[in-house]
């Protein structure tokens, strides 16, 4: 049963389109039987996982994110791991001290706010290609580096339909430009 009230939702940052296509290229390049590929218009790096969310809840949330000051920043997803668990294939950057952690970390605090339990486990920015993938790949195609300049974060909305799970982004709110960023696209 499905409350209208309620909803399954989480902030993420939303590849460009330059990048999602970049994404989808490497997937391609895995051989067929590489569990279940994410869908090119799913792809993205989660920040903060809310789940089910009621109403008050989401204005709570949306007004605290307004609030988030993180500087925009732009980092090169250029790592390929797995992690054997959950079954995931997943795209990263190799840069581990990175604004990108700064930036969950901001959303995670401002999440707190709203009441909501946060994961305590460290933040590792991923991005999923894809699911059930029963075991690591032995060749693994090698992964160009795919550049992204990351101006905005957003609330998205999980739907599971018949066709399967796809994603909606209810809000997006853009990050602090002020540094200069040397990177273009
Ligand atoms: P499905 O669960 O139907 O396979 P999905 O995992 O893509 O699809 P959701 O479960 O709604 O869809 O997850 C949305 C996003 O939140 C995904 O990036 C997912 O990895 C992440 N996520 C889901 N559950 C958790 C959780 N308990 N903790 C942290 N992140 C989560
Ligand atoms: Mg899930």
């Amino acid at each position: 049963m499905t409350n209208p009230d309620v909803q399954r939702l989480f902030l993420a940052i939303w590849p460009n389109e330059g990048a999602r296509a970049a994404l989808a290229d490497v997937q391609k390049r895995f051989p067929s039987g590489t569990g279940r590929a994410v869908n090119s218009d799913n792809l993205h790096i989660t920040l903060v996982f809310l789940g089910a969310t009621h109403e008050e809840q989401r204005q709570c949330v949306e007004q605290v994110m307004a609030r988030v000051n993180s500087p925009a920043f732009s980092f090169t997803l250029d790592q390929l791991g797995y992690w054997r668990k959950p079954q995931v294939l997943w795209a990263g950057s190799s840069v581990t001290s990175s604004p990108l952690q700064i930036l969950a970390e901001s959303v995670r605090d401002a999440a707190a706010q709203c009441g909501f339990r946060i994961e305590e486990r460290p933040f590792q920015g991923h991005l999923t290609l894809f699911r059930k993938v029963r075991k690591p790949l032995r060749n693994a195609p090698a992964m160009m580096p795919i550049p992204w300049a990351v101006n905005s974060f957003t609330l998205v909305e999980s739907i599971t339909a018949e066709s399967g799970v796809f994603y909606k982004v209810l809000r997006t709110w853009p990050l602090a430009s002020g540094a200069a960023d040397s990177t273009s696209g």
